[in-house]
């Protein structure tokens, strides 16, 4: 009944494709393509008239690939990127896997990460936490992602995006200081990207958090910063 190639075949095949590539890396689209060429597999065998993503030959390819991974030959630590074993510098890997991308519940920590990411240059839009993660170690932390801190930053340019003056310093990197503020807060369910997320000044930080009017002030902000969204 089954018309697939089994997993072993699978697998010997994928390896033999990765080191047949320059460089010797592959997405998985490309890998589920070019071994249902090899084998010749109609499509009809392949499942494509259904729902493509769950089709029997994708799994069969994605479990021969975990077999790889497991036996020590390929590498498994980057998604979307299927490639061998190399003892080669990979600097795409390397980004991938940026300490200073990484959520931190630490205050600390995601100042440094954040400037560490906004020294380098410009910061591209980030996704963000739709939920965002919580660590519990000493009561609730929420964990925060620097990506989103920094391209608040950059985008505010020193300027509070609520008074619209600059920040009451001007700090080493030659921007002033301002302060990163979810609008919805965290502990009240917002999300931590760069929709829910404003530079603003300390003062206007405090007014937002303390103020009698401070959901005045919030309903301010949604009207004055295009990007924010209601979460
Ligand atoms: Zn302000
Ligand atoms: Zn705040």
């Amino acid at each position: 009944m089954d018309s697939l190639p089994s997993e072993s075949e699978v697998a010997a095949a994928l390896l033999t494709l990765l080191k047949d590539s320059t460089p010797p890396r592959i997405t998985p689209r490309q890998a589920y393509q070019r071994l249902a060429e090899q084998f010749e597999l109609s499509e009809i065998a392949l499942g494509l008239e259904m729902a493509s993503e769950e089709s029997a030959w994708e799994n069969r390819v994605r479990y021969a690939r975990w077999d790889l991974i497991k036996a020590g030959q390929l590498d498994g630590s980057q998604r979307g990127i299927w490639k061998l074993v190399t003892d080669e510098p990979d600097d795409e890997a390397d980004d991938e896997l940026d300490i200073n991308e990484e959520a931190t519940g630490d205050d600390e920590e995601l100042q440094q990460r954040s400037n560490n990411l906004l020294r380098r240059g410009k910061v591209n839009r980030p996704v963000g936490y739709l939920k965002a993660r919580t660590t519990t170690s000493e009561g609730t932390t929420y964990l925060r992602d620097p990506r989103v801190r920094a391209w608040v930053l950059q985008t505010a340019r020193g300027r509070c995006e609520l008074c619209e003056k600059p920040g009451p310093f001007v700090l080493g990197t030659g921007e002033s200081y301002l302060e990163v503020h979810h609008v919805v807060f965290l502990s009240l369910g917002g999300s931590d990207t760069v929709e829910n997320a404003v530079g603003v000044c300390p003062n206007c930080h405090r007014h937002l958090h303390l103020g009698t009017d401070a959901d005045d002030q919030r309903e301010a902000l949604y009207k004055k910063v295009e990007r924010l969204a209601r979460s």
